[in-house]
Formats: C-alpha cells, sequence, structure tokens
C-alpha cells in the first residue's frame, strides 16, 4: 500500500514521522474518515468544512486547501485501486525539537499523513444483523467536537464493550447518552420521530449526521434534536448510528435488551438505502 507522509508518496513500510510529532507525545492532531464508493469521495467537501474547524479550534498552524487535499485523496485512492473503502487523514501540530508542553514556535512544520483502507462498505453484515451496543460513563475531555486523534477512552469503552458480548458503546453523561464511540446515536419513537442529541461540545457534529436528517426530511420523518436516556432507547421502536463508515447502522439491543422486535428496523433500513443512493449520486 502506498501512504502519504508530508508531501511524498510512500510505501507504508518505508513511512515515518518524527519520534517528537506531538501527534504521537499529546495527541495533538486532528483527522477525518472519508469514504470512497466506486472509486468517488463521499461528502469530501463536508469533511474539509469540518477539518477546517478542528484545525481553528487547536489553532494548528495548517491552512486546509480542499483542492490539493482532495488531488491527494484521488491519487492515493488510484495508487491503491481503492473502489470501496476509506481515506484517513491527519493534520499534527508538527515535531517540535523536543518534548514540550508549550506549543512550538509557529515556523513548525504540520505534519499531514493520509493512507488508504479498502473495505466493503455497502455490503455489511452489521448492516442486516444490527449492532448490540452496551452503555459506559461518557468520560471523555468534554471538546468532543474537535474531531482529535486523543481516541483512547473510546478504545477502552469499545473492548470492554466487546468483552460484555456486544459491538460498540453508547457513552452516556449526566444521565443522557451522547453518542456511539465513533458514531452518532438514534432512537426512533412510536410516532416514527428520530431523537439525536443536539449538536454541542459534547459530541462529535457528524457529517453522516447531517446528511442523515437531510434524509429523514426527504422521507417526511420528525426530527427531534434532544439529548435522551438509555431507558428510553430500550423503549423506543428503533435505534441505529451513524458513521461515514458505516453510513447507517441498526442497533438492535442496548444493555442485553432488546429494541423492538429485536431486528433491524424499517426506518434504519430505508435510511442506509437513501443514503446511499444520494451520497453515491453526489460522490466525486
Ligand atoms: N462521533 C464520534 C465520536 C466519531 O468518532 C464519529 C466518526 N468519526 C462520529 C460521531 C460520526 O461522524 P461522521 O459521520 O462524520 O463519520
Amino acid at each position: 500500500r502506498t501512504v502519504y507522509v508530508n508531501g511524498k508518496y510512500v510505501p507504508e513500510n518505508e513511512a515515518s514521522v518524527s519520534i517528537f510529532d506531538r501527534a504521537f507525545l499529546f495527541a495533538d492532531a486532528v483527522y477525518e474518515v472519508t469514504s470512497v464508493l466506486e472509486g468517488k469521495l463521499i461528502d469530501f467537501h463536508g469533511h474539509m468544512t469540518r477539518l477546517e474547524r478542528s484545525i481553528r479550534e487547536l489553532g494548528i498552524n495548517f491552512t486546509v486547501d480542499s483542492d490539493a487535499l482532495l488531488a491527494i485523496h484521488r491519487e492515493l485512492i488510484s495508487k491503491n485501486n481503492i473502489t470501496e473503502g476509506l481515506v484517513y487523514l491527519q493534520v499534527s501540530r508538527g515535531a517540535a525539537s523536543d518534548r514540550d508542553f508549550m506549543f512550538p514556535a509557529s515556523d513548525v512544520e504540520p505534519g499531514l499523513v493520509l493512507f488508504t483502507q479498502a473495505k466493503s462498505l455497502i455490503k455489511s453484515a452489521a448492516a442486516d444483523r444490527g449492532l448490540k451496543v452496551a452503555s459506559f460513563p461518557d468520560q471523555r475531555w468534554r471538546r468532543c467536537d474537535i474531531k482529535t486523534v486523543q481516541l483512547l477512552y473510546s478504545s477502552l469503552v469499545k473492548n470492554e464493550a466487546a468483552k460484555k458480548g456486544a459491538d460498540d458503546a453508547w457513552l452516556v453523561l449526566d444521565g443522557k447518552v451522547t453518542e456511539g464511540s465513533s458514531n452518532n446515536a438514534y432512537i426512533v419513537d412510536e410516532n416514527n420521530t428520530i431523537i439525536t442529541r443536539e449538536l454541542s461540545n459534547d459530541i462529535l457534529h457528524g457529517i453522516t449526521r447531517k446528511a442523515i436528517l437531510q434524509c429523514a426530511a426527504e422521507l417526511d420523518l420528525k426530527v427531534e434534536e434532544r439529548a435522551f436516556t438509555i431507558a428510553e432507547a430500550q423503549k423506543a421502536k428503533e435505534a441505529f448510528i451513524t458513521s461515514a463508515s458505516s453510513f447507517v447502522y441498526p442497533v438492535v439491543e442496548i444493555d442485553d435488551v432488546k429494541i423492538g422486535e429485536g431486528t433491524p428496523g424499517p426506518i434504519a433500513k430505508r435510511l442506509r438505502e437513501i443514503y446511499i443512493e444520494a451520497n453515491l449520486a453526489a460522490a466525486i
């Protein structure tokens, strides 16, 4: 596989970054994951807009040039023959000459790394089967709206969920669900209203979330942006998650309680279909 590191396309086993890179020492980096269908990028500009915001919030000295970054994405897709999968992009504040909590002088070059991952996205066992999720307290820092590589807690709870026989973790803050370990969380009530937490610093502003809420509007489904509890979710008609790499996955069990019949719900299925259709048509 060819990867991109700081201006160069290199074989993955020849790629290297400094051990003083602040991504490595301080998780001082932000990232985006953009999915690829039929060799084309899904919602690329949405991801670049969020990247720009993450960079601005952290004051990283990197100018997002969407055209240049699009060219790198496309070059990697082509070099690695990706028809379906993901492109990972990471921008770090850069490598200082030493380990220092203070940011380095502004002339330090920010780091830019991209790689691809081939993956079947449309055909998906998780989409067919639905996910079991387990809840955990949300002990992340309170700027979850910034897409940083500081993912240790999310990784820990995902592993803890697996130990309990679940596929993923839902995080709970002050009694209410924030989001999944790496996705946004939704329930559907008895009136077919879709409920998902409102945007704030407590969740990532999902690119897929925005698209799915548009899909819901096209299906004339009502949307309520508000927080919900695990107990409310367990009594919901349906539950599901969204992310760039999963699109929409139904959730069929929460903390060992079946949702509805315990099988993927029709609204989650329909949203997945129309999301794929609309976003494939708009892919670049
Ligand atoms: N929340 C978290 C914590 C995530 O890591 C992700 C995936 N990046 C999402 C939500 C979904 O965001 P998106 O739809 O932009 O992939």
